[in-house]
Parts: C-alpha cells; sequence; structure tokens
C-alpha cells in the first residue's frame, strides 16, 4: 500500500532577480516519492518563504508546519489526496503561507497518483478526454508603443492567433500614453487576433482609472482587462463590470483558496476567471472552480507565468471542458523556467496545444539542466537543522 515517504522542496533561481512582473525568474520545484514512484509540482510563490511554511516549529495546533500533514500519509486514491488537502488546511489554518506550499504539493500527489494508476491526471479528474486549447501569447508591454508594436508583430508573425500584453507602463502614465500601447498592440497583432489587457492590479479598487480606459479598449475590440484591482476588490470589480460593456473583466490569479475565487465569480461579476493551480491550492482546489465556473457559465482560463510543468498542471483542470478554449501561454519564459523540464507544450499544426497522454502531468523535470539553478539553502533553528537543500539526483 503506498504512502508519502519524502517531500522536498528544490529553491531555483536565476543568477539575477530583475524588478520586473515576470514570474519565471525563480521556481520552486516539489518531489514527493511514494515507494518507487515520484511525483512532481511547482508552488506559484516565494520559494524561501515557502519552504519555511514546509519546516517551521509548530506554533499552535492550527499553525503547524505543512509536511507534519503530508509525511507518512497514505496514497492510493484520488480520497487521500482530498484528505492530505483538508488536514494540511485544518493543521496549517493560520500560516499564511500554507495555501501556496500545499498547491505545489497537490500537483505532485495528482502527478504521483497518475503515475501509480497509469491515467494521465486529467482523467482523474473526471474528464474523458482533454480538448485542445488555443494558447495565447502572455507578454510584459513594451516600454514604448513602438516596443509593444514589436512585440506584438512577433507574435503574429509566430502564428499565434492570441496574445495579452500586461504590466510593465500600463496604468502607470496617462490614459492617453494606455490608449497608445492599446492601439500599437492591435495594430501590431492584426484585426483578426484576440486581444487580452492585463492591468495586473495598477488601479488597487479605483474604478474611475479603470473606467477611462474602457473606451479604448472597446475600440480595439479587446476581449477581457483583467486585473484591473486587487483580487478581493469586489465592489470595485463589480461596479466595473456595469460599466465595461462588451469588454468582459478578468481575475482571479491571485486566489489563494476556491472560496475567493467562487467569490470574484459572484460577486465580483468576472466573465473570465483565471486560476493558478500552483497558488490556489492544487488541482484538488482548481478542479472545484472550473466545476463551479461551468455551473456559473463563467469562463475559465490557467493562469501560468512560468515552467511547462506549471503550464500541464495549471490546464488540467479545465481539460475536458471544450468551450473554455482559451489558454495562457507565456512566451517570454527565462532560462530557468524553460529548461525545467524535459517536454513542452509545443502548439501543434494547427496552432492549438494538447495536454500529454502519458500517466500523471506528463512533464519530467531536467534534473542535469536544473542543476545550475538550484540555491543552497540551510535552515538552523538553536542549532537543529530544519531544511538543507536535497539532493536533487
Ligand atoms: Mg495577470
Amino acid at each position: 500500500m503506498p504512502k508519502i515517504d519524502s517531500v522536498d522542496f528544490f529553491y531555483l533561481s536565476m543568477p539575477e532577480i530583475q524588478d520586473i512582473g515576470d514570474g519565471s525568474q525563480d521556481a520552486l520545484l516539489v518531489r514527493i516519492s511514494a515507494g518507487s514512484e515520484i511525483g512532481w509540482g511547482e508552488c506559484e510563490a516565494s520559494p524561501l518563504v515557502s519552504i519555511a511554511s514546509l519546516v517551521c516549529p509548530m506554533s499552535h495546533s492550527a499553525c503547524k508546519p505543512v509536511i507534519q500533514s503530508v509525511i507518512n500519509q497514505p496514497l492510493n486514491g484520488i480520497e487521500d489526496i482530498r484528505s492530505i488537502h483538508r488536514t494540511v488546511r485544518e493543521n496549517s489554518l493560520d500560516l499564511l503561507q500554507a495555501d501556496h506550499t500545499l498547491s505545489g504539493i497537490d500537483i505532485a500527489l495528482w502527478d504521483l497518483l497518475g503515475k501509480l494508476h497509469g491515467e494521465p491526471v486529467y482523467r482523474l479528474l473526471g474528464y474523458p478526454s482533454a480538448y485542445p486549447k488555443l494558447p495565447y501569447a502572455s507578454v510584459l508591454f513594451g516600454d514604448s508603443e513602438q516596443e509593444t508594436y514589436q512585440k506584438a508583430r512577433r507574435i503574429s508573425q509566430a502564428g499565434f492567433r492570441a496574445a495579452k500584453f500586461g504590466w510593465g507602463p500600463f496604468g502607470r502614465g496617462s490614459v492617453q500614453d494606455d490608449r497608445s500601447q492599446v492601439m500599437a498592440a492591435r495594430e501590431g497583432l492584426g484585426k483578426d487576433h484576440i486581444l487580452l489587457i492585463d492591468a495586473g492590479t495598477i488601479w488597487g479598487d479605483d474604478i474611475q482609472a479603470a473606467s477611462d480606459r474602457i473606451q479604448v479598449l472597446q475600440e480595439c475590440h479587446v476581449t477581457w482587462l483583467e486585473e484591473p484591482f486587487y483580487n478581493g476588490a469586489l465592489s470595485a470589480y463589480l461596479h466595473l463590470a456595469s460599466l465595461s460593456k462588451d469588454v468582459q473583466l478578468a481575475g482571479g490569479e491571485g486566489s489563494h483558496n476556491e472560496y475567493q475565487a467562487q467569490h470574484m465569480i459572484d460577486y465580483g461579476h468576472v466573465g473570465y476567471i483565471q486560476i493558478d493551480s500552483g497558488r490556489i491550492g492544487g488541482l484538488t482546489s482548481a478542479k472545484r472552480v472550473a466545476d463551479y465556473a461551468h455551473k456559473k457559465g463563467v469562463t475559465y482560463v490557467n493562469h501560468t507565468f512560468t515552467s511547462h510543468l506549471a503550464l500541464s498542471a495549471s490546464i488540467q483542470p479545465y481539460a475536458g471542458l471544450e468551450k473554455d478554449f482559451l489558454c495562457e501561454y507565456p512566451v517570454e519564459l527565462k532560462p530557468l523556467a524553460y529548461e525545467l523540464s524535459l517536454e513542452h507544450l509545443i502548439p501543434d499544426h494547427d496552432g492549438y496545444i494538447r495536454l500529454p497522454e502519458k500517466p500523471g502531468l506528463g512533464i519530467t523535470p531536467d534534473l542535469d539542466g536544473i542543476k545550475k539553478y538550484l540555491v543552497d539553502v540551510d535552515i538552523l533553528v538553536n542549532g537543529k537543522r530544519l531544511y538543507q537543500t536535497p539532493i536533487l539526483k
């Protein structure tokens, strides 16, 4: 009977971290073993803080280190993953990083269970088949409108039929500056492509600042405006949703559990709910959101700005929803994030990407390739070693 023998976290980082909205500059890779099988996952959060939450000393009964709820637990079926998920949330209720840490662990558990059962994860999640997804090239705005235009041209020439521009200077200057940026993106991309805009929470909860940009988004036929406000600024979302006409709101990547995502749907009136499996509590939570969104007629989209391991993990929860066909696809990954895996989800001749049919997530970390990015961490408390970077291979 398989039980969880080890839980290892590997902190990977580019040599230099830049102060830009690019989440692919470091990574926290999770390895879980049960018997002879290994599962892999990835947490989408500050690696060192997540490592701390894995091993920190107990503060009280609802603030325990995450590893305590995982190690030595049985792993025979889906119910065991759900049980671990529940136990982590109970035992680490007041440990605020726990949802992030749980996310990578939960992903690795599904990968592991898929390998134990010889099934791709989407099938374990209840989908008979995985539909192809249309990748949208996800990039940062250029520092100038010319740079944005050139990026859009390159994306279009590379064969992508959809693109998202976000962060960078957008929302930081005047309404006119943003107008020029959005128009440059549309012009470079061509009129038939899907264009999405990501404000990266730049307006906080300032409804006026956001609504001032709606007109140009409409003129440029932008499909969605993403994260105009902080995740959870529900009344601001609700108000803007009533003003934004045919530009729908998108959000939810900042959700740390399924309830926050449900609130974005019910009370923020987003038309697209964007979920990062590496943040929300893994595939267990993400699938619950996908089911809920489907019931409510809201479109589910993955949020992924890191490796192809994370990409596979983020697509699995809505793999079987045919009409939710868009998929975030990072195209400006740092070498670390691209080199993290041996396999990559490359668009097929028809421009769509398809999940691997191999057991688990179908993505294998490149242990030789990532060695050079491994950060050496040693955590001592009162002379007792709580964590030391494990041996990768
Ligand atoms: Mg975003």
